[in-house]
């Protein structure tokens, strides 16, 4: 359960009181604070818990229970749903989010090129892969701060809020120095050390669904990220491993609606790393807007037959932008 102290009342030293108290009964507690609000997350509900904040019943505010194993993401703690907001680029709070641009950050002209066209195309967000979670250790593995100073170049020059991955804690701080959003990939998701240090940030961290996660592990991670006291998470479904081999990974679509009812944070699509296609990506694209998605990520190149990472699954300038129009069609459609 939650328990809301208010928030004049609320000091380090009444937390400690009451985690202090609720442990002589082996219930554990975590501070931390949620937006602006502090709250003590209980792994008890208030039936137990609250006959034992008896004496401290003036100082709180309010507690709410919570059913599922995550917490601080459950759709109860915000029903309204978490809106990330940087310049253009807005997710949740009925804004679609658009993500795109290269793998891989590879020159200062590709992205440049790849930024203004995925700008006329409908994009608020620009991607790029400066650290590249590459599965052999003898592929290219990015252009690291050479590539962070890329993209920061190409917000600069377009307006694009910025998104890419960090693979360890020291990136994750790096990153955090030069683009808007840090990217943790689906390689990572479960690694809770990296999250505590996501939590420890006041960045949006895009996090991705781990290509063997449940959707109940996927919102602990989050979770992870959300204790910390970041609640600027933008949640990316990007595909699972199935028995499935005819397509790189298989995107579970009722996983949109399944998560917005579950959660408070906003989703973004990913379905250029589900199709591993390029020629599969509209589509699921479509799919991903019909289901309620709140943005979707998606890999753009100015010349994919050339793209020094995941040319095959990146869509053209051209096509992307025909693609953001249908899905604009289809949205207003929805509405
Ligand atoms: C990426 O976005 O470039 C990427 C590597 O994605 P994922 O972690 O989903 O494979
Ligand atoms: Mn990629």
């Amino acid at each position: 359960m939650l328990i809301y102290p208010a928030a004049d009342k609320c000091t380090d030293k009444f937390a400690a009181e009451i985690t202090a108290l609720l442990a002589r009964s082996d219930i554990r507690c975590h501070y931390t604070r949620f937006g602006e609000r502090p709250v003590i997350v209980a792994d008890d509900k208030s039936a137990a818990v609250l006959p034992i904040l008896q004496p401290y019943r003036e100082t709180i505010e309010e507690t709410v229970d919570v059913d599922e194993p995550y917490q601080l993401a459950s759709k109860r703690v915000r029903p309204n749903g978490t809106v990330i907001h940087i310049r253009d680029f807005i997710v949740g709070g009925g804004h679609f989010g658009i993500i795109a641009g290269p793998c891989t950050i590879e020159t200062e002209s590709q992205v440049l090129t790849a930024a203004e066209l995925v700008k006329k195309g409908g994009a608020t967000a620009l991607r790029g892969g400066a650290f590249k979670p590459r599965t052999s250790p003898y592929a290219f593995q990015g252009l690291k701060l050479a590539g962070l100073k890329i993209l920061q170049k190409a917000a600069k020059e377009t307006g694009l809020a910025t998104v890419t991955e960090a693979m360890s804690s020291e990136e994750v701080k790096l990153v955090a120095e030069y683009a808007d959003v840090v990217q943790i990939g689906t390689r990572n998701a479960q690694n809770y050390r990296l999250l505590e240090t996501c939590g420890e940030m006041r960045i949006p961290i895009l996090l991705k669904r781990g290509y063997s996660c449940s959707l109940d592990e996927f919102l602990m991670s989050a979770e992870y990220i959300l204790a910390g006291g970041n609640d600027q998470v933008i949640l990316c479904e990007r595909g699972i491993r199935t028995f499935e081999n005819y397509i790189r990974y298989t995107l579970p679509i009722a996983a949109v609606p399944m998560l917005k009812t579950a959660t408070h944070l906003p989703l973004v699509v990913d379905p250029s790393h589900a199709a591993g296609r390029a020629d599969l990506v509209p589509s699921l694209s479509f799919a991903a807007v019909a289901a309620g998605s709140d943005g979707l990520l998606v890999e753009v190149h100015p010349d994919p037959k050339h793209a020094l990472c995941d040319g095959r699954q990146s869509l053209t300038p051209e096509e992307f932008a025909v693609m953001t129009e249908k899905c604009r069609k289809i949205r207003t459609a929805l509405q």
